[in-house]
């Protein structure tokens, strides 16, 4: 019976249906619960197997037998979809050729006595869903092991190798659907760009892999201080970058300024090297694009570097200079006579 069928049938014709199977003396129908115990019998069912006795509570392999791939079978049965089984009495009698059905909160078995012929083809047919089940289980493995295989191929192919953080084009590619998203709904985004100072020495004095050394820690700090619907990237070289979702200028130069004291404390080399960076912090304004945007927090992280480094540069609202960028040039006094090198 087709799906459409079924729910074209109404409630009295599939009474009347129910009603005739259970009260048929050639069919045999047992209701199994989820535990697989027998819910209920008919009597052409109870009459042949259990006599007096009671049925409901009881195993149905008491009566039939069934071997082990077959049980688990049952136990996983697709919906709307009937598998065939041969099932033979216990006694050694008479074999039975059963359709089991899933429904809800178990499974029902609609079961005849097999002819010779039936007999045979029901078994072939129980061997076959048998292998199909084992195949469909394979297939599902299969599958699950490609898509494992996929999502880190995805990751693979949008992160930067050094780092494990995002790459250039995957960033540029979430930034663009951010951007679009946080100005149809008037919401807030900021960019974060850093870049390290004076790394080029960094590499003179340690080697290229101290430099790695170094972006490796920085990135990791940069990943531990956004949140986890932000976007922290390696654009390139010694260049990350982030975007902050739902976050206003003053709240991501607070976000800036502890990532720059906290690649200040970091010592990824030597315990008397300290690496500092310079970071232009700009929000997403109504006319702006993606490159807009990543324009304005370049040209704020050139004005870091020309302002002498280890600092946090934000645009300036129109009327008043950012308040973050005062207190980020107080906070930061300390380290400007010798911002990059030995402590
Ligand atoms: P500034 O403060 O002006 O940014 O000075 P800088 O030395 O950082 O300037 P610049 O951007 O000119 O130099 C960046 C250097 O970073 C150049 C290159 O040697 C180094 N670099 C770029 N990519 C990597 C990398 O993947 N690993 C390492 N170890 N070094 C890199
Ligand atoms: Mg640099
Ligand atoms: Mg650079």
């Amino acid at each position: 019976m087709s799906m459409s069928q079924t729910e074209s049938l109404d409630l009295d014709a599939l009474w009347a249906l129910r009603q005739h199977v259970m009260e048929s003396g050639r069919l045999l129908t047992i209701e199994l619960d989820d535990r697989g115990l027998i819910r209920d019998a008919n009597m052409a069912f109870r009459s042949r197997f259990a006599g007096f006795d009671r049925v409901s509570g009881e195993s149905p392999w008491r009566f039939l037998r069934i071997d082990e791939e077959a049980r688990d079978l049952l136990a996983n049965l697709p919906p709307r979809t009937p598998v065939a089984l041969m099932l033979r009495e216990t006694e050694d009698g008479e074999a039975y050729c059963f359709h089991a059905y899933r429904i809800a909160g178990g499974t029902l078995l609609i079961g005849e006595i097999a002819s010779g012929v039936e007999n045979e083809i029901v078994e072939r047919m129980g061997h076959l869903a048998i292998q199909m089940s084992r195949l469909v289980r394979d297939l599902h493995k299969a599958n699950h092991a490609l898509a494992q295989a996929n999502g880190l191929n995805e990751k693979l192919a949008r992160s930067d190798s050094l780092t494990g953080l995002a790459n250039r084009r995957y960033f540029m590619e979430r930034l663009d659907t951010e951007v679009r998203h946080v100005r149809s709904r008037r919401r807030k985004l900021a960019l974060l760009m850093i870049d390290l100072d004076h790394f080029k020495r960094v590499n003179d004095q340690f080697g290229h892999a101290g430099g790695d050394a170094v972006l490796v820690a920085v990135a990791d700090l940069l990943r531990s201080q956004v949140r986890a619907a932000d976007l922290p990237a390696r654009l390139g070289g010694e260049e990350l970058v982030a975007y902050l979702l739902e976050t206003g200028l003053s709240a991501a130069c607070e976000v800036a300024e502890r990532i720059r004291l906290g690649i200040a404390e970091l010592r990824p080399i030597a315990p008397d090297y300290r690496v500092t960076a310079s970071i232009g912090v700009a929000e997403l304004r109504d006319e702006d694009d993606p490159e807009s945007l990543l324009k304005r927090a370049d040209d704020l992280l050139y004005q870091a570097k020309t302002g002498g480094r280890d600092r946090v540069v934000a645009a300036s609202p129109e009327r008043a200079p950012a308040r973050a960028e005062l207190a980020t040039q107080r906070l930061s006094g300390n380290h400007r006579r010798d911002p990059y090198g030995r402590v």
